[in-house]
């Protein structure tokens, strides 16, 4: 009882100890992840490894000191790319710091995997809107792949898929006008929003 007086009296001290209780408990980042970064100026080559959160995030992805070698700061870098896991989508959807990337996020969220962690993101209402409407363009894009004509004849869309996004979507419409849809591309519109039953001029 004390203990629990104690951590709602320091806030911060309560957050670091959950983020530590729950990165303990992160399978997944106890995968590491490799950086590889060569010296712009004399090709010094260089590895390290970070964690899944570490590697999700632009913020915490860069790799900033000077070259050990020339003291120089450029350089080319190349990252393993994480799954997105509830964790990190639940860091990201908290925090209006941290971004996977620092545009078009919409666009590397919008894999086939993903659908039911962004719709239960899309749904949580304590997620700020600026996220939630990040989801919401993401889901249209996967929408979008698998509505393509395109993609149907390569066999790349799935019927399957499409359908079951359609019912989703169809049941939180609301969204397109409470969220903002900037991130919604004039090009999925076209496609995504008749079969939506939506006007594509909002
Ligand atoms: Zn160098």
């Amino acid at each position: 009882m004390d203990l629990l007086i104690f951590l709602l009296n320091l806030p911060e001290l309560y957050e670091s100890l959950f983020n530590r209780i729950t990165n303990t408990d992160m399978n997944s980042n106890n995968k590491k992840y490799k950086q590889e970064r060569k010296c712009s100026n004399c090709g010094f080559l260089e590895q390290r490894q970070v964690s899944h959160t570490e590697a999700s995030f632009e913020i915490t992805r860069r790799w900033e000191d000077p070259c050990p070698q020339c003291g120089s700061n450029s350089f080319g870098m190349i990252s393993d790319s994480p799954v997105l896991t509830e964790e990190s989508l639940s860091i990201w959807a908290n925090d209006e710091k941290m971004y996977f990337l620092g545009q078009d996020e919409h666009l590397m969220l919008a894999e086939e995997e993903n659908i039911d962690l962004l719709v239960s993101f899309l749904d949580n209402q304590s997620v700020p809107a600026s996220k939630r409407s990040i989801l919401l363009a993401a889901l249209c894009i996967i929408l979008f792949d698998n509505l393509l004509e395109e993609n149907i004849q390569d066999g790349y869309a799935s019927e399957e898929i499409s359908e079951y996004l359609v019912s989703i979507l169809k049941k939180r419409l609301k969204y397109f006008s409470e969220l903002d849809t900037i991130d919604i591309s004039g090009y999925v519109r076209k496609v995504v929003y008749p079969v939506l039953g939506l006007k594509q001029s909002k």
